[in-house]
């Protein structure tokens, strides 16, 4: 049984009934993209554009440089794009038509970021009075060198923008250089550093929920939510980018940057305006409210090999790693709003399933008029990212029928595949949105140099900590849950999590 947000859908539907998004061009751009011949270039960054053009959101002249160390020239760079296309940007690739106007869009200049290559013909493509705007899809090493090239060729005006990818700093002391770095050629409101979660139409209508009704807001703080979880599990394993993922970990490469800010903006204090610092602001206060993890707090596992393939260990071909690829915690805030509510979050690869989501759970109404079974009747309000992204609040409400009042426990759905028709497709990628904001200046959801160097160091500690002591992670089978100590976190404390399902 679900209840449905009908009379929400109305007023948002078109005459047909679905749910649409009103597109409103940018201003003339031209956008470099540095690694246009790498992975995240290919499945994210050109698909995202080319359903953006489709999408009318290109103003006339609008051009995309493609900018790579590969030798090629434009005909094979448009190639290779076509190819990404058809493959990544789901249907709207299938129209060839439309795929050969936007590759018309598509320079290629073969550029080295370490070397003079390339750097005056970039320089000459680019157009006097249209935004200017850089992504860096590289390996974080190289966005010192970019930035510099950019400065030293003439392409950092006043008015230019660069996109940075994450990592950004494996900790305090390299996000701090970092931050350093780039500061010395383009002011911080020139800065997007890009954390993808924050494009997600959920995460942004979390904000929307609580800060454009009346309903949720005077029940959001430790009187009425009892507790949050925050999960983002996967059931890949780290194959295939073991190296780089043996080095990390689940906290520096899930928790610092995303899990932070899910939390942030759940836990943030209404700003005084949808306004990119005061977004911000109330953003870098609940990283700095957070108390310091004791070792009870944190549960660190490692998959073990299974029938679907082999374990951690083998996967990153390091026996004797101790990095986590499953981490949970439980976190407390320090404010007035959050006293005693604790945050648990968890992460990890090779689980029961694909999902990422956000769960509020409400407190028990103080006293039941109803014989109801043991039923509980606390209100869940879960906020979903993935596979499947909307929300759902749980309600009790009377068992239909004649049978006397029981109750029973429904999701009132407010699901966005349903709202927008054809499971969503509709709806941009996280990628595809945040490069647009990027064109229209706009930094709401792009993380701050601050708030990246708070979140560092919060986290550091709970690496340094691990690094010092002797233990193992918890060995977890895949496909589980993760490890018996984290469902023994919340059991502790009289909770449980909600089942990982997709
Ligand atoms: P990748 O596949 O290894 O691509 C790297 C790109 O950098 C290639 O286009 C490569 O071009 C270019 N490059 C390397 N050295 C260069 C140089 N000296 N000068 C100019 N270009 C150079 O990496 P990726 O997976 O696309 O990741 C790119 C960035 O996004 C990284 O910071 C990564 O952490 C981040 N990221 C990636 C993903 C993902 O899903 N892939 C997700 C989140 C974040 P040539 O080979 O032609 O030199």
């Amino acid at each position: 049984m679900m209840l449905t947000l009908t009379g929400a859908k109305a007023q948002i539907a078109n005459e047909e009934g679905t749910m649409v998004s009103r597109v409103i061009p940018v201003e003339d751009f031209d956008l470099v993209i540095f690694g246009s011949t790498g992975d995240l270039a290919r499945r994210k960054i050109f698909p995202g554009l080319y359903r953006r053009f489709i999408a009318g959101q290109f103003p006339q002249g609008a051009q995309i440089i493609g900018a790579a160390r590969t030798q090629q020239d434009t005909a094979a760079f448009r190639d290779e794009m076509r190819k990404a296309i058809v493959e990544f940007a789901g249907n709207p690739g299938k129209d060839a038509a439309k795929v050969e106007e936007f590759l018309q869009r598509l320079t290629y200049v073969s550029v080295d970021a370490r070397g003079t290559t390339g750097w005056e013909e970039l320089h000459e493509h680019m157009r006097e009075g249209v935004v200017h705007a850089f992504y860096f899809s590289v390996a974080p090493a190289l966005f010192g060198d970019i930035a510099q090239r950019l400065s030293q060729y003439g392409m950092a005006d006043d008015d230019s923008r660069i996109v940075v990818e994450k990592p950004f700093g494996r900790d305090l002391v390299s996000a701090r250089e970092l931050n350093a770095t780039l500061a010395r050629h383009f002011r911080e409101d020139q800065i997007y550093r890009i954390d993808h979660y924050l494009g997600k139409e959920t995460v942004q209508n979390l904000m929307a929920v609580r800060f454009a009704n009346i309903l949720f807001e005077p029940l959001w703080n430790a009187q009425y939510v009892d507790h949050v979880q925050i999960t983002v599990a996967e059931t890949v394993g780290v194959a295939g980018r073991g190296e780089y993922y043996d080095q990390s970990g689940a906290i520096r490469d899930m928790v610092q940057n995303h899990m932070m800010q899910l939390l942030c903006l759940t836990a943030m204090e209404p700003p005084y305006h949808f306004d990119p610092n005061a977004v911000r602001d109330e953003k870098l206060k609940v990283i700095r409210a957070l108390e310091p993890l004791e070792p009870d707090d944190i549960v660190r596992g490692q998959y073990l090999a299974g029938p679907d393939g082999p374990g951690y260990v083998e996967d990153v071909e390091h026996p004797d790693s101790r990095t986590e690829s499953f981490v949970a915690l439980k976190v407390r805030i320090s404010n007035w709003r959050w006293q005693g509510t604790p945050f648990y979050l968890r992460t990890g690869k090779r689980l029961r399933a694909r999902t990422s989501e956000i769960v509020i759970t409400f407190k028990d109404p103080p006293h039941s008029i109803f014989d109801d079974d043991g039923v509980s009747p606390a209100n869940q309000l879960v906020i979903k990212l993935q596979p499947n992204e909307g929300m759902h609040l749980t309600m009790m409400i009377k068992e239909p029928g004649p049978g006397g009042m029981r109750l029973v426990q429904v999701p009132l759905d407010m699901s966005f595949a349903d709202a927008l028709g054809a499971n969503g497709t509709d709806m941009p990628d996280a990628y595809e949105r945040l490069i647009m904001d990027v064109i229209r200046g706009n930094q709401t959801l792009f993380m701050r140099g601050d708030e990246v160097e708070a979140a560092w160091a919060w986290t550091d500690p709970i690496i340094s900590g691990w690094e010092q002591s002797t233990r193992s992670p918890e060995p977890y089978d895949a496909g589980s849950s993760g490890p018996e100590e984290a469902l023994r976190l919340l059991h502790r404390d009289d909770r449980r999590w909600r089942e990982i399902r997709p």
